[in-house]
């Protein structure tokens, strides 16, 4: 594994530029660009068919959102209009159909078979972080079906004056982010953090722990080359890490789909005694 100490990460000139403290990307063009990025990351992948599952979910995730506006606010931790998702995650898996992979079909078909009373206490589960409480077969789907309502509540809703924070859970609704992403174009070389619920995306400077927020100790791990589109940035401090991925240094990257193709690197940088401090709505946690 390549490990580089945190003097090899640049710090941009962030001091005198404008910038925007939350970033809400259009859901319709994330989902698009999740869903083929994750159809390339497929090509050659030792888990290509969960890969394309994934894409499937958000292609269908794309489909239904004419069907998920107009719901109710959006707050740390609780569910907008919990009817709604559950009517949603009907429509989910009308969408997603029968012809799905095998180590799939069981899963699906344990899902259609629960009672709404069920699904929805999954979702609640899932919504307030006790994600041992949800089937975790069946949670990325409820997890999808969540995140759509909520990505949409969450355009829907004022923006929290949370300036430059620099928070380590989402401002809009309180979730640990899936990973950090370098940008490109107008934020040139800035970090943020996107939120895997509600698909917003806080600022926070570079090289400095996204979890505790020291610049102590920090580590940049990854399988490749120093130049590697997705790394692990780990922390000595609180012995947490999240991977950065660079919109910079690969332009399709995309932080769901491409965290979600590296869980190797989870793997090796959990073996070097870290704690990942995210989560990706594909892979929750047990
Ligand atoms: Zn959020
Ligand atoms: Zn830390």
């Amino acid at each position: 594994m390549n490990q580089q100490p945190n003097l090899a990460e640049p710090l941009p000139d962030q001091s005198s530029r404008h910038f925007t403290p939350l970033l809400q990307p259009d859901l319709a063009g994330l989902y698009r660009r999740r869903a083929a990025r994750l159809r390339a990351l497929a090509e050659g992948h030792d888990h290509a068919d969960y890969l394309r599952w994934a894409a499937r979910v958000t292609e269908a995730q794309a489909t239904l959102l004419p069907e998920a506006g107009a719901c109710g606010a959006l707050a740390a931790g609780a569910m907008p209009d919990a009817g709604h998702c559950i009517a949603l995650l009907d429509r989910l898996l009308e969408h997603l159909g029968h012809d799905v992979p095998a180590p799939v079909a069981p899963h699906l078909a344990a899902l259609r078979g629960l009672a709404a009373a069920e699904r929805l206490a999954g979702a609640q589960a899932l919504a307030e972080g006790r994600f041992d409480a949800a089937p975790a077969a069946i949670a990325p789907l409820l997890w999808a079906a969540l995140s759509l309502q909520c990505a949409t509540a969450a355009r829907a809703a004022p923006v929290p004056a949370c300036g430059s924070a620099e928070l380590p859970a989402c401002p809009m609704c309180g979730t640990a982010p899936v990973a950090s992403l370098i940008l490109t174009g107008e934020h040139h070389g800035m970090r943020y953090l996107h939120c895997p619920l509600c698909e917003s995306a806080w600022h926070m400077v570079r090289a400095k722990c996204s979890n505790c927020g020291s610049a102590a100790d920090l580590d940049y791990l990854s399988f490749e080359t120093a130049e590697a589109t997705v790394r692990a940035e780990s922390c000595g401090v609180c012995r947490g890490y999240l991977k950065v991925v660079s919109l910079e240094r690969d332009p399709h990257a995309e932080a769901v789909a491409d965290d979600l193709a590296t869980l190797a690197l989870d793997d090796a940088v959990a073996g070097e005694g870290f704690q990942r401090t995210g989560f990706n709505p594909f892979a929750l946690p047990g």
